[in-house]
């Protein structure tokens, strides 16, 4: 496979935020780290093995193991927080003004650091979003975080949040894989207008996507894995951040020599026969 063999990683490829710093196109997820404290080691060295790669930007959330998958990330990157860029997310039911600014405090002594890089509102609940949106105003104030952005957001939501705030927003975490293109057909586009990055989350659906017939075949006819496959397939969209998440340094070197894979026209063709992109709008799928 595309890890054996071949110890120098390329060149990460960046993403601009709408702000314009660079942040890596493919970072490291987190859910589910915490659940087993038996597995903590395995899920620092894990992050660490990934960070050495250049898998810098790191994706947390307050509600990941009930704040442990937080303290792990701050674990792994004991002393070497200027390297990585955190990204961390409010539960909608703290979403209001004080209740955003308590759980990114919270966060913060979690992950042992002064900022957070990028906080995001996790998905959409009952607080006002003018309530977050000035949450997150304060917080960027007093330093405590650097970018704000949303998750879980469809087309209507960020019309709605377009018309509060047209330019701060940093990203849109989303669901996006082969298996899940709905978004392809408007929210995409609507984020791109805006130049506004998506941050693809389950990039390999779980794991669930690496069974399929059609990424296996392209897989072998290119020395690499289907996890590979799937990620080089996003990694080659536009303005579009990858997170995969592996608590398994084997797989992390897997996931991070996806940017060594140029998928062909005739390779797109057939992922697109296998996986159709929409020909209609649909609600956005979370998980
Ligand atoms: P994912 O990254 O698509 O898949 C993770 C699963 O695949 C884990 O079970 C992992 O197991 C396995 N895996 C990873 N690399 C593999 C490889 N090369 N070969 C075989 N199996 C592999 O799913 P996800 O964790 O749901 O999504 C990624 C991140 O996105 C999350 O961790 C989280 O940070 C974020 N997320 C955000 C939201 C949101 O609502 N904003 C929702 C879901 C996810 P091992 O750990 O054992 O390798």
């Amino acid at each position: 496979m595309l890890s054996k063999g071949v110890p120098m990683p390329t060149t990460m490829p960046m993403i601009s935020l709408p702000g314009g710093e660079t942040v890596a196109a493919l970072g490291q997820g987190t859910w589910h780290m915490g659940d087993s404290a038996g597995k903590r080691a395995q899920e620092i060295a894990a992050l660490r093995a990934g960070l050495d790669l250049g898998m810098s930007l790191i994706d947390t959330a307050e509600m990941y193991a009930g704040g442990v998958a937080e303290e792990i990330v701050g674990e792994a990157f004991a002393g070497r927080r200027d390297e990585i860029f955190i990204v961390s997310k409010v539960l909608p039911e703290n979403a209001t003004r004080r209740g955003t600014i308590a759980a990114c405090e919270r966060s913060l002594k979690r992950l042992k650091t002064d900022r957070i890089d990028l906080y995001l509102l996790h998905w959409r609940g009952g607080p006002p979003l003018t309530d977050t949106l000035a949450a997150f105003a304060a917080l960027i104030e007093d330093g405590k975080i650097r970018h704000w952005g949303v998750s879980n957001f469809d087309t209507d939501d960020l019309e709605e949040l377009w018309e509060l705030d047209g330019d701060g927003c940093a990203t849109n975490q989303v669901l996006y894989n082969l298996s899940r293109r709905s978004i392809e057909y408007d929210l995409v586009p609507a984020c791109r207008k805006r130049r506004i990055p998506i941050m693809a989350y389950s990039p390999i659906e779980q794991g669930r996507l690496l069974r399929h017939a059609a990424l296996k075949e392209i897989a072998s006819r290119h020395n690499a894995t289907p996890a590979q496959i799937a990620l080089a397939w996003l990694l080659r969209q536009d303005g579009t951040i990858v997170i995969p998440k592996s608590a398994d340094i084997a797989r992390v070197r897997e996931n991070r020599d996806a940017t060594r894979v140029q998928l062909g026209d005739s390779d797109l063709a057939a992922l697109d026969r296998a996986f159709p992109p929409p020909k209609a709008p649909r609600p956005l799928e979370m998980l």
